[in-house]
């Protein structure tokens, strides 16, 4: 696996307590599914693969368990926020690590209709409407706590070797904050 020094997400996969923190939902085998900071969206995930590649394709016999993961979790979105809509976002221009936002979108967004990216540039040089999206109706712990119970639940796959080494493969991650960077 090819890790650039130069990718935030294979520093954020080295070091996940450090980066992600209780953000971090799921430790799957080929990815990590972590909340990310538009709560506005609640129940917006990231959902990272474990190995540096930039396209599904470059993944050959993993392309399938990936996507299985993804799946997985999309499904845990749509059990514990019951949005009107999931948005699957698999983009990479500006961070080339493959990695899924998965977006819910709600009937009371006024832009339900829009891309939220059309938001989210606006957030970038407006400070109130960066607070708005990010702040979201729910506590991030009782989101990723929404997730994680029915993940367990639902018998979803656990951790890579090096996860299992570091916890037992099945603690669950330490309540500390991360950082909660947006990722592009
Ligand atoms: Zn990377």
């Amino acid at each position: 696996m090819s890790e650039p020094s130069s990718c935030p997400l294979c520093a954020a996969l080295a070091d996940p307590q450090q980066h992600w923190g209780a953000r971090q939902v799921w430790a799957f085998p080929h990815s990590v599914a972590v909340l990310g900071p538009w709560q506005y969206y609640t129940g917006y995930c990231l959902l990272v693969s474990r190995e540096h590649v930039t396209e599904l394709s470059q993944l050959g016999a993993r392309r399938t368990p990936f996507l299985e993961e993804m799946a997985l979790l999309a499904e845990a979105i749509e059990a514990c926020f019951q949005p009107h809509k999931l948005n699957y976002e698999l983009l990479g221009n500006q961070v080339p690590h493959l990695h899924w936002h998965l977006f819910p979108r709600y009937a009371d967004d006024p832009q339900s209709r829009q891309p939220v990216w059309l938001a989210l540039n606006r957030a970038e040089n407006e400070p109130q409407e960066r607070h708005r999206l990010e702040a979201g109706f729910l506590p991030p712990s009782e989101s990723v706590a929404r997730l994680q119970r029915w993940l367990r639940e639902h018998g979803a796959p656990r951790g890579s070797e090096r996860e299992s080494e570091a916890d037992g493969g099945a603690a669950e991650p330490q309540k500390r904050r991360g950082s909660g960077e947006p990722v592009p």
